[in-house]
């Protein structure tokens, strides 16, 4: 820790997510390793790009994929791709979009702040339908000249009230309109890598910094050959609209090494570590007077895994969750957990090291028992 210490930074415990603000996910040795080879050696980064994808796309059963600097990225270059597709003269358009078809049509229910990237290049977002009543037709409708791409939020954005994904490919297909499906933390389970696109979507994408435990700035752009290529001639070293997402060399050795990992994970082990760790919290904390504690599934982010979700009788307690988040994030170790309003607080064991989950129920005790 001798980095963070040397600038007085405290390490923190995360029992929340896989969160960006708090350096998302902790690489392991193979991709750690993987960084470190890569680092000490000049070599011709297109090259290394292409493939780096290559081989992520053997991997992950793509057509074709590229490495971007996060999904966020991702979503950039998708959008860029869907509106130029590898038209030299168009791809130096931007950010001067007129003339050019650049609407991206979106559920309503699945507006996000992720979106944000679609639009930073220009591109329109055209709201569909109303959340809870969306359908079919309100795509239709939506669909003009100047539509790019359908894109699809998958996460806690998506509900059973939507237009489902298969109906919305197919009515991509029949409009030769790509659908794109943004799959950023829909790791586990790993056959999201292919679900998606073999069920018709011209794209998934996915943050490499999240439970795939890549370098932070990494991502995947995984589909069609055709789009991927034209995010490759958008992107970095070329001049163009993707060039300040530049993704190192170490990045591309690292989300190989990582993906290599994650399609060879037993997905057992990290399902019944889950289980087990929550159901050691929820025994540990029912008793307390005052406190419930119930498993919760997906967790936030709907991935299929438990969490523990605490319930605080602030009367009876005399703490409110945030007092007890605030006790937890300045107590030693400091531990970060996430709030549900007033009187909940949910504790994730995805992101935990060794050990760290005993540490997290031991604080939990002594702050709830007070
Ligand atoms: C995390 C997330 C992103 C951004 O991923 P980065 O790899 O951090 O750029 C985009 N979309 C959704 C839905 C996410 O959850």
């Amino acid at each position: 820790m001798g980095i963070y210490e040397s600038l007085g930074i405290r390490p923190v415990i995360n029992a929340s997510a896989t969160l960006t603000r708090l350096g998302g996910s902790l690489m392991p040795p193979e991709v750690i390793q993987a960084m470190n080879e890569a680092a000490v050696c000049f070599i011709d980064m297109e090259e290394f790009q292409r493939r780096v994808g290559e081989r992520i796309a053997e991997l992950t059963h793509n057509e074709a994929a590229y490495v971007s600097s996060g999904a966020a990225a991702g979503l950039v270059l998708a959008t860029a791709a869907c509106i130029t597709g590898d038209d030299a003269a168009l791809i130096h358009r931007f950010p001067h979009l007129d003339g050019l078809k650049h609407e991206v049509l979106v559920h309503k229910s699945h507006r996000n702040g992720y979106d944000y990237t679609i639009q930073q290049i220009g591109a329109k977002i055209i709201d569909v339908g109303q959340p809870g009543q969306t359908t079919l037709a309100d795509f239709e409708a939506a669909i003009t000249d100047m539509t790019v791409a359908i894109f699809w939020f998958q996460g806690a954005m998506t509900s059973a009230d939507d237009v489902p994904l298969a109906d919305l490919i197919r009515l991509g297909n029949a409009h030769d309109i790509p659908v794109i499906v943004d799959a950023a933390a829909q790791l586990p389970p790993a056959s999201n890598l292919w679900n998606f696109t073999h069920a018709g979507a011209a794209l998934a994408i996915f943050s490499g910094g999240k439970d795939l435990r890549g370098p932070q700035s990494s991502g995947l752009v995984l589909g069609r050959k055709d789009l991927v290529e034209a995010c490759r001639k958008h992107g970095c070293p070329n001049p163009n609209v993707g060039r300040p997402m530049k993704v190192g060399k170490e990045e591309l050795a690292g989300v190989l090494a990582a993906v290599e990992r994650y399609v060879n994970l037993d997905p057992a082990v990290l399902e019944q570590y889950s289980e087990a760790t929550v159901t050691s919290w929820c025994d540990a904390l029912s008793g307390i007077d005052g406190v419930t504690a119930q498993r919760s599934f997906p967790n936030e982010a709907c991935q299929p895994l438990p969490r523990c979700h605490i319930i605080i009788d602030t009367e009876q307690l005399g703490l409110s969750s945030n007092d007890v988040m605030e006790q937890l994030r300045t107590g030693t170790p400091a531990i970060i957990v996430a709030s549900d309003g007033d009187t909940g607080i949910f504790v994730n064991p995805m992101t935990l090291e060794a050990g760290e989950d005993q540490i997290v129920q031991q604080r939990l005790v002594e702050i709830l028992k007070h």
